[in-house]
């Protein structure tokens, strides 16, 4: 897979690393990767790294690991003890919430980037000031916040699973402790997204995009998929071992999956939001009610109210930053960490790296 994907064309290497817990795979895994990467990349090339894990396997010689590549972490945690452990539990039944604080200490100690995923399920929705003052208080400055949003066989919402109003208050509870305090210190995904589209007219979650041919899944076997919630034996779209990267990318299963994100129900058509929202992820279209992509989104409602509530001061900020932006062209300095520009975007001055490995110039 790596000798493959580096065989072809990319401004950067994106490689996510995701389980089950990828972690599982041991050091050696990882060391291999990075081996492969390091044989297979071109010399000058940017590799990046992602990987998401509950952080309970990490040890120092990992987190070492991680430090030296620079990977990024995404350390699923849902909460204090009390909230996290109730979902959130070894399959002994004991909670996990003690041995994820360890992972992050480790995480801490070699100074390895990482986020938290919070995934926002009935156990946690009602107590988002908590949550996030939680984290912050933990030093963890980037928070992506993940909706529970899950069905049986019959497409009945599972009971972990969110309301539309319930995810809807969340995330304005969420924004206003931020707007407040914390724009220029914390980074939230969901509202770096919107600003990064406010700014320089792209996104950076794929939710909001119009077209679901955003990345390719690779399981275990070599065997590719359109989307890590669709790993479907229809949508096979081939195997890593057998195919080559122009073919998955013509792939006709892949075109026709990507393309029923546009194909939204008709209220999105005249509805404000579109430009923000495109209708919603499919998972929360395809997987309840008619199971159609033209179905409304199960967090429609919800996400309607906070972009009312948002959008005004999501706006301001964005027009604060290209203000900045400008005057920072124009004195041809370097951006501060304020102005914005994602970790992991390209850097301004042009040089292909990534923005935090780089110089931060803008070019003229
Ligand atoms: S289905 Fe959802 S998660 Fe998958 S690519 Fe589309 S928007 Fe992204
Ligand atoms: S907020 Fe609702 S109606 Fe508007 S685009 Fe999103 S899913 Fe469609």
């Amino acid at each position: 897979m790596i000798a493959s994907y580096m065989a072809t064309a990319q401004p950067v290497y994106y490689f996510g690393w995701q389980g089950g817990e990828p972690t599982l795979m041991g050091l050696e895994f990882f060391l291999k990767v990075t081996e492969l990467q390091k044989k297979y990349g071109r010399r000058g090339v940017a590799v990046s790294n992602g990987l998401q894990t509950n952080a309970t396997l990490i040890d120092d010689e990992m987190a070492a690991h991680f430090s030296k590549y620079r990977f990024l972490v995404g350390v699923s945690i849902d909460g204090p003890g009390e909230i996290h452990d109730r979902y959130r539990v070894h399959s002994a039944g004991r909670g996990s919430h003690a041995d994820v604080l360890r992972g992050i200490d480790c995480l801490k100690r070699h100074n390895v980037e990482f986020n938290a995923l919070v995934l926002v399920s009935s156990a946690n929705v009602t107590r988002a000031k908590e949550l996030y003052h939680y984290l912050r208080d933990l030093g963890i400055y980037y928070h992506q916040y993940i909706p529970c949003v899950e069905f049986d066989n019959n497409g009945q919402p599972l009971i972990f699973t969110i309301s539309a109003k319930q995810w809807g208050d969340f995330l304005c509870d969420i924004f206003d402790e931020w707007i407040k305090w914390d724009t220029r210190r914390v980074s939230i995904r969901w509202f770096d997204s919107i600003i990064s589209y406010l700014v320089e007219g792209r996104f950076t979650v794929c939710q909001m995009e119009q077209n679901c041919c955003q990345y390719f899944l690779i399981e275990y076997n070599g065997d590719i998929y359109p989307c890590d919630f669709f790993v479907r034996p229809e949508l096979k779209v081939g195997n890593i071992w057998d195919a080559s990267w122009p073919e998955l990318l013509q792939s006709q299963i892949y075109s026709d999956f990507g393309a029923q994100k546009a194909q939204w129900h008709k209220e999105c058509d005249n509805c404000e939001d579109l430009p923000y929202c495109s209708g919603d992820c499919l998972k929360h279209r395809l997987f309840h009610g008619t199971k159609h992509p033209r179905q409304l989104s199960w967090l429609c409602h919800g996400y309607k109210r906070f972009f009312q509530r948002a959008l005004p001061g999501l706006r301001n900020l964005a027009d604060t930053i290209k203000k900045e932006r400008f005057e920072a062209r124009m004195q041809g300095g370097r951006l501060d960490s304020s102005s914005k520009i994602g970790r992991n975007e390209p850097c301004p001055c042009g040089s292909g790296s990534k923005y935090k490995k780089c110089c931060g110039r803008l070019t003229h």
